[in-house]
Order: structure tokens, then sequence, then C-alpha cells
């Protein structure tokens, strides 16, 4: 089975099998797991903040991220499509009681002066606005790159403000890739920054959260709150170490490969490219198929290949590091036969 319905199902590598066996632990509660330490300090160097926190999940360091920069009754601005918004539960009311306040973009990017304009002034009927949330790559957009000039012109807004920007940077190091620029070029304009271990870095679990040594301190209080204070964690942060240190130039295998999924879906009559991909994610429209989802899925499962639904009309292929530039090819002609 080629399974492309998303870059979270990667395996360990041998490598990281190692690592985690041989992991030197302590009580990361106590602060005292040399493995949890260094990925930490690791991740604080390369993303240019002042600390870091290993977290359980994306989502859990996109919350504590919320948690500790706003104020129940405070009021976030989030891009309409983004995983903050759209994906976690509706964790930002649920957990922290702040409300979002939704901008659509364009491929993930918010029109700078739509945010400056979504900012509340100083009014005793409206609520604080107390964060900026901005994601890269955008999922929903097919893993699409928010540029750099958008990112400083949004964060150049919110410091005039006074109000901290955090990025959902889940795929972060595939925008820095497929960019060809360095983590703190993107990173510069934020002031919490949330990564995936898990995704196409490969690692088996966790995320990281960076930023100013305060926000992190409020992080880690309320990781411990919400249970996610971990003991012997370092077996998780070995093979973490190896994700950020040795797993992401890699990153630019999975973007040729969604490339050339992209462009033979590209040739296909009865199939419409909804994203030329930026990085690793394919979104297509295959309503001329006149199959539903459900059966478009199942005859490709037939076939041999798992995609996932991506609302009606739309299936996401996602490209990553345990399927092969040969895999693609027999996903190529699995596609054809359904069609
Ligand atoms: C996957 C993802 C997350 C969170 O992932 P978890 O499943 O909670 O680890 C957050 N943001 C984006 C954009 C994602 O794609």
């Amino acid at each position: 089975m080629i399974d492309l319905r998303s870059d979270t199902l990667t395996q360990p590598t041998k490598k990281m099998r190692e690592a985690i066996y041989n992991a030197s632990v302590g009580d990361d509660v106590y602060g005292e797991d040399p493995t949890i330490n260094r990925l930490e300090e690791l991740t604080a160097e390369i993303t240019g903040k002042e600390d870091a926190l290993f977290v359980t999940s994306g989502t859990q360091g996109n919350q504590l991220a919320v948690l500790a920069q706003t104020s129940p009754g405070d009021e976030i601005i989030v891009e309409a499509e983004s995983h903050i918004f759209f994906y976690e539960g509706g964790a930002t009311s649920a957990l922290a009681g702040v409300q979002p306040r939704v901008v659509q973009g364009i491929k993930g990017e918010m029109n700078p002066n739509t945010v400056k304009s979504a900012i509340r002034s100083d009014d005793i009927h409206f609520p604080d606005t107390s964060l900026i949330c901005l994601e890269n790559t955008h999922n929903r957009s097919g893993g699409s790159i928010v540029s750099l000039e958008n990112m400083s012109a949004i964060y150049d807004i919110a410091s005039n403000a006074g109000i901290p920007v955090h990025i959902d940077g889940a795929r972060l190091f595939n925008a820095v890739v497929a960019s060809k620029r360095d983590v703190k070029d993107f990173t510069q304009y934020c002031d919490s920054v949330q990564i995936c271990l898990s995704k196409g870095l490969g690692s088996p679990v966790g995320s990281l959260l960076a930023g100013k040594k305060e926000v992190i301190q409020k992080a880690r209080k309320w990781r411990k709150r919400l249970g996610g204070g971990m003991r012997q964690a370092g077996f998780l942060a070995a093979s973490g170490i190896i994700s950020i240190t040795e797993m992401v130039d890699r990153l630019a295998e999975d973007h040729e490969k969604a490339l050339k999924l992209a462009d033979a879906i590209e040739e296909m009559d009865k199939l419409t490219l909804v994203n030329r991909p930026d990085t690793n994610i394919v979104i297509v429209n295959t309503e001329k198929t006149l199959q539903t989802n459900e059966e478009f899925l199942s005859n490709l499962k037939k076939e041999g290949l798992l995609a996932v639904s991506f609302g009606e009309g739309q299936i996401r292929f996602t490209t990553h590091y345990d399927v092969s530039a040969e895999d693609i090819e027999l996903a190529i002609s699995a596609i054809h036969r359904v069609i």
C-alpha cells in the first residue's frame, strides 16, 4: 500500500531507533533530562529565540503559545483556513477563553491592511487583540509558502501595535528548504513558533515551541497543567535531535515527489490541480470523475493507494520520507486506472 494520506505517517529511521535506544534520560519535569535539554537548546539556537520547549504535539504547542500570550476575553487574529482555527477543536476558546477574529487569506497569506484593521482600538466595548497567528507552510492551501514579505509586513503592523505574532510552523522547515532560506529568515518575524518533529522530519512524537524566556516559562507551566509534563521523555527528544539536524535537507525530495505527482495529474482530463505544490502537499479536484470522495478514495485503495478527503470533490495527497520516487510512479498509474 502506498500511503499518501499524511506526512505524519512516517516511521522512525534506523538511526532514530538506535538514538532512542541509547538516549541518556532524566526526569524532565525536574529539568533533568539531558537529551530534552539539548533538543530545546538546539531549537532555540536554530530559531534565534531565547528558549524552547518540547511538547507532545503541534496542537499542544500552538495552544500553549495562545495560553502564554493572552488572557480570557481577549481576541486573537487567525486566518480562516488555519489549523489553529480549523482543526484544533475550538481549543483557543475552550482552553484560553479567547475569541478568534477570522481573516480570510489567499493561499494562507492575510492581507496586512486587513490584519491592521482587524486590530481592536482602545474602546470599552471591545476585546483586546492580544495575538496574531500565521501558518507557514499553510496546510489547507496545499502546503503553500507564506512569503517573507507578507510575514514582515504583518509583523511590522503587530509590533507597532505591541501585539505578539505566533507562527504555526508545523511545516516551517518545508518552507525553509523550498525557498532555500535560513530558519531565522522566517522566525525573525515572530515572537513564538511551533515546529512539528513528527511530520516530514520523521520523528515518532513531538513538537517544539520557541520564543522569549518568559513566554516559554509560562508555556511550561501550562504544559504541566494540561498533563503534558513528561518524565524520561528524552527517548523522544533523541529522535527529535536527528530530525532537526539531519532530516531537514531531505525535505527537498518530498517536494520533488509532490511536483512529479502534480505534473502527472495536470495531464489527466478528469482531474484539476487545486494548487501547484510549493512543498509536499497536492490538492486535486475530482468533480469531473463524477465519483464521490468516498468512491474515489475506496477505488484508489483497491489500486493500492491511500489519500484523504479534503472537502467534497477534493482529495489531498501528501508526500513524505516513506514513499519513494518509484512509489510515486505507481501512485500515478493507480490514479489513471481509477479515473
Ligand atoms: C499537523 C499540524 C498541526 C498539529 O499537529 P498535531 O497533529 O497536533 O501534532 C498544526 N498545524 C498545522 C499547520 C499542521 O499541519
